[in-house]
């Protein structure tokens, strides 16, 4: 009989540990997946030929193994796009590509055994393409665009108004003869590198949108990942260099240009890898179960006393304690039926809180506690689709489109948080590309509250009127409309999440249960760091080794320590 690994989630990370088992392993595994979707976060929903992400989903990673694996599921492309020429992007083709695949089953006609070294494909001829895609997004503020992220140049400043830009300079003076000390916390971290007055322009209504409560009670951590390196010095500094430059106007449309970097994207969104990935699995042996939830994880944990509870044996000098998962409860979300599947390996990426709730016995009540008190944001996206944009930039005509792919929206008075316009991510996300323009509004929310429980009308309604407030479409040229909900779709630095560790080590005990991938770790990890997890989980495997900790070191550097070192 093979050894069964139980992966809880088809998302990124499990269905890369569920491929890497079946490359490197004899190991079975058995993906459980609780929703009728693939992809997880990084799914895809089609409405009616127009394409959606949960946010927009780049395929960026600095990591070759990660960049590696994804070319080798959906190949560079070979020639252009339909809308490459037209919007004059510039692209590196590939010209022919290696392909391997994960078993002869799904190997294609021409492979030498799972092989196959062919041109690379044409967008416009083959669907199994990744397209490098121009990268651009701004903040549209007040009916102005700023770039993202905010630097100063002359046309920046002459938006924002000289007196403005003047009195901002003066901000940052003062937080930089008196910065604030203690940089915990969010608020203080944005300040001292930009001032007051430029984090309450640019920083402050935005962030506390997206996590819901001020930033002076999220923790520093968020921020330095997202805002790696940035501060109003760096920017100041390029300002002046650009002004000492023997060419000022070339010097400023380069610095604006440099914000133009590319990505990586699927002919049809990040679902499309996840569901490549999902069909080879499959093809190769691997088990996909849809609707199918776990709800209990019963390990052999020590239990103390009553039996009510486990308490951790002591460890050995591999790491381990002799405890181990032992089987797993998966209930049919249509039926609620139960089966419990007996298993020598468990891969959870679902969130940790449900982890530890349905764990069977109950781990130590400090774990618990701390799962209990993780702190998830929820997301919302309405989906619409116009004839045309209609945006109302200052000094400008209105325009019917925009270049960027996704575009911040600062402003406090409205709900929304950021637009996506489709179209610019993948011409083939949207089903008539030419005379439509297909546009996602981010709502950050929490389960349950007024906007997430909204009807999904009203709901569309109130994007369309923030759109005409703002200045960015028409209510007429309204044609369609979807609304998505994504539950914990941003682990929170807050709540009990100083105090993960004490979770982390608790699982640590186990050595065949592994948390990998975002929520399964309670980490802001995006697919490539989700991917490193869940190949590292593997990589212990292969390795014979019951130590897990280096699951935890992937995505564990993070910029506002190195900078106090
Ligand atoms: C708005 C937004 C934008 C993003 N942009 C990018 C980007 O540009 N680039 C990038 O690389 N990453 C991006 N990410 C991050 C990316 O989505 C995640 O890194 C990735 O999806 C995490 O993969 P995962 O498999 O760990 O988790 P998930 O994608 O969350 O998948 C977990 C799966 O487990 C299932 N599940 C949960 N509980 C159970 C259970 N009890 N039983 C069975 N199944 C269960 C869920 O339904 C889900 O399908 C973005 C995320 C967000 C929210």
């Amino acid at each position: 009989m093979p050894k069964i690994a139980i992966i809880a989630g088809a998302g990124p990370a499990g269905l890369t540990a569920a491929y890497e088992l079946l490359k490197r392993t004899d190991i079975h595994p058995l993906v459980c997946e609780a929703t009728g979707a693939i992809g997880g976060i990084a799914q895809t929903y089609n409405y009616k030929g127009n394409r959606i992400d949960i946010g927009g989903h780049r395929f960026f990673s600095k990591s070759d193994r990660v960049m590696k694996w994804w070319f080798n599921i959906l190949p560079l492309q070979g020639a252009p796009a339909a809308d490459t020429e037209e919007l004059g992007h510039e692209i590196d083709y590939a010209t022919e590509v290696l392909v391997e695949f994960l078993c002869p089953e799904c190997a294609e006609e021409g492979s030498s055994g799972t092989t196959v070294k062919r041109p690379a494909p044409d967008p416009e001829q083959e669907h199994d393409v990744m397209l490098q895609r121009p990268r651009k997004s701004r903040i549209f503020y007040r009916k102005n665009f700023f770039p993202y992220p905010i630097g100063i140049t002359l046309t920046v400043a002459r938006r924002l108004g000289f007196l403005n830009t003047f009195l901002i300079g003066l901000s940052y003076m003062k937080s930089q003869m008196f910065p604030r000390k203690d940089e915990l916390y969010l608020d203080a971290f944005f300040v001292n590198r930009f001032g007051k007055r430029l984090y309450e322009t640019f920083f402050k209504d935005y962030t506390e949108k997206v996590w819901g409560i001020p930033c002076g009670k999220i923790k520093a951590d968020w921020g330095a990942q997202r805002i790696k390196g940035l501060s109003l010095k760096r920017a100041v500094v390029h300002a002046i260099k650009d002004l000492l430059s023997s060419d000022f106007k070339k010097a400023q449309e380069e610095r604006e240009t440099s914000l133009i970097t590319r990505f990586y994207y699927p002919k049809f969104g990040p679902g499309h890898m996840w569901e490549k990935v999902s069909e080879q699995v499959q093809a190769c042996g691997g088990e996909v179960r849809m609707k199918q939830k776990v709800v209990g994880v019963k390990w052999s944990g020590v239990t103390a006393g009553s039996g009510q509870r486990a308490v951790v044996s002591d460890q050995q000098s591999d790491g381990s304690t002799g405890s181990r998962i032992t089987s797993v409860i998966l209930e049919d979300v249509k039926t609620g039926t139960r089966e419990e599947i007996a298993c020598d390996y468990f891969f959870s990426t679902m969130p940790i809180k449900h982890l530890m709730k349905c764990m069977d016995p109950a781990p130590p009540a400090d774990v618990l506690r701390v799962a209990g008190g993780l702190i998830y944001r929820d997301f919302l996206t309405v989906g619409l689709l116009l004839k045309e944009l209609h945006v109302e930039e200052k000094g400008k005509k209105p325009a019917s489109m925009v270049p960027d792919n996704w575009i911040y929206v600062q402003e406090g008075s409205v709900r929304v948080g950021r637009i996506q316009i489709f179209n610019n991510w993948s011409p083939y996300m949207v089903d008539d590309r030419k005379n439509t323009v297909w546009i996602g509004l981010e709502y950050f929310v929490n389960e349950g509250d007024e906007l997430w429980e909204k009807p999904d009308d009203e709901m569309a309604a109130m994007g369309m009127a923030e759109m005409e407030r703002i200045g960015f479409a028409r209510r007429q040229d309204v044609l369609d409309s979807c609304i998505l909900r994504m539950p914990k779709a941003y682990p929170a630095y807050f709540g009990t999440y100083d105090e993960l560790d004490t979770i982390r080590d608790f699982t640590l005990t186990v050595p065949n249960l592994f948390l990998v991938g975002r929520n399964g770790m309670h980490r802001y990890n995006n697919q490539d760091h989700s991917m490193l997890t869940a190949m590292t989980a593997v990589d212990n495997i292969v390795a014979g080794s019951a130590k897990n900790r280096n699951i935890w070191e992937v995505n564990a550097e993070r910029v506002y320590h190195e900078e106090k070192k």
